[in-house]
């Protein structure tokens, strides 16, 4: 069969196994094609009505007393569905925070076990926030410390030799995002690991668009450290509270830089003199925010239902036979490639650039009568980022995101938007 034509897509759909998922999701726009789940993950279907649960039973109802029933340890209870999905121990992560806020409190508890070494190591591609929490560590350990980006040389990936280059000496720590926002490049977790080991630095990964996208050992391979939102492809709900991982002999050598009651001890016993909690409960700070908390259970169950590594080989099969059709109907229209080729390079998500990738992306998102909605994200300066999430993603989307970005593009339907950003693309 024709793999460009439609009936090829609808053939996919029909034999693919996970198909199902995509009921398991709420849906109130039938004429939308979210793409977008590498942001922000759909809603599940069971969320509502536990959320609505937690809210009117065990607050309403429960009140001060549901915390003796279930909020105690719900970090901990949300912890043990996450673990298989990123291969750690059930009680070497926790869910807490935000991922910034989680990679502010890993990496200053890195640098201080390392005292001594002075360089941080990073890359240029990863994610701001990454970058800006490492630069304020610097500062706030009084600039005795020096951070340095890994350079890429096409704008999708870093090699091995340029990581090794900047690791040369005295590296404390390496922080790197496992799978690249922008172009989905995804490092080899177990050599990258393997090398900063090698130049006696801890590794730190974020597994913010890798957690849910790919299936991931951190304990097989060495990690030190991890981080990671669970309201992308973990479908947690907007904001919802991020995850950290730590090595289980790393953890009573490592100290938290926020003394809170939760990470104490024995919170309480309100004793006046900070003691840490043992294990992994220490990297706790305050209270958490019970409501978006318990939003990440019902979600978290469904990944596991489908299993990583059956999302992996449908992902691949989606993304592959994305880049076909990029090359067959966009790349004539002045399309290129901004993720790596090889998959086992690339996580979930596709990045096709073009000069007025911006406006194409409003032409997506606001159609003309009668055609489907698109919802792709921009990210500077030209890449449209076609998330896949293979729980829910179908193959007829991207067939028909493809057409549509052709058509847009053939037809100059971009003209009709104005090139002004707005506050979040
Ligand atoms: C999404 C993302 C974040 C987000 O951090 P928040 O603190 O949740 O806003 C951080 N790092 C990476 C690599 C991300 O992709």
């Amino acid at each position: 069969m024709d793999i460009f034509s439609k009936a090829f897509a609808q053939e996919q759909d029909a034999s693919d196994k996970l198909a199902h998922f995509r009921g398991k999701f709420i849906q109130k726009e039938e004429n939308l094609i979210y793409l977008d789940g590498n942001s922000l993950g759909m809603l599940p279907s069971a969320s509502p009505a536990f959320i609505n649960e937690v809210v009117e039973e065990e607050w309403g109802r429960g009140l001060i007393r549901s915390w003796n029933h279930g909020w105690y340890t719900r970090a901990q209870e949300a912890a043990r569905k996450l673990a298989p999905l990123i291969g750690a121990q059930e009680d070497e992560v926790i869910i807490t925070d935000s991922t910034s806020v989680n990679l502010f409190k890993l990496a200053y508890a890195a640098l201080k076990l390392q005292e001594g070494r002075r360089g941080i190591v990073s890359d240029e591609l990863n994610f701001p926030s990454d970058i800006y929490v490492l630069q304020g560590l610097v500062k706030m350990f009084g600039n005795q410390h020096t951070l340095r980006l890994a350079k890429t040389t096409d704008g999708i990936g870093v090699s091995l030799d340029e990581l090794d280059y900047q690791l040369r000496n005295d590296t404390a720590l390496l922080s790197l995002s496992h799978v690249v926002f922008k172009s989905a490049f995804m490092y080899d977790m177990k050599k990258v690991t393997q090398l900063a080991h090698e130049h006696g630095a801890m590794m730190l990964w974020d597994l913010s668009h890798a957690a849910g996208s790919v299936p991931l050992d951190l304990n097989a391979c060495n990690a030190d450290l991890a981080i990671g939102c669970t309201y992308k492809y973990l479908n947690g709900g907007p904001g919802a509270t991020a995850f950290l991982y730590v090595r289980k002999d790393l953890q009573e050598k490592l100290e938290s830089p926020i003394w809170g009651w939760f990470g104490q001890h024995q919170p309480f016993d309100f004793n006046l003199n900070y003691k840490p909690a043992e294990g992994i409960a220490r990297f706790l700070a305050g209270t958490p925010p019970l409501l978006s908390l318990s939003a990440i259970l019902p979600a978290l169950d469904l990944l596991n239902e489908a299993g990583m590594d059956n999302l992996r080989q449908k992902s691949l099969t989606q993304t592959n036979y994305l880049i076909d059709l990029f090359r067959h109907y966009l790349q004539p229209q002045g399309f290129e490639l901004g993720s790596p080729e090889q998959e086992h390079e690339r996580g979930s998500h596709v990045s096709l650039r073009h000069p007025e990738a911006y406006r194409i992306c409003k032409a997506l998102i606001s159609p003309e009568v009668g055609e489907k909605v698109i919802i792709p994200d921009f990210r500077e300066p030209d890449n449209i980022r076609l998330g896949i999430a293979p729980l829910y993603n179908t193959f007829i989307e991207v067939f028909e995101a493809v057409q549509q970005l052709k058509y847009i593009v053939e037809n100059k339907r971009y003209e009709d938007f104005r090139r002004e950003k707005e506050n979040v693309t």
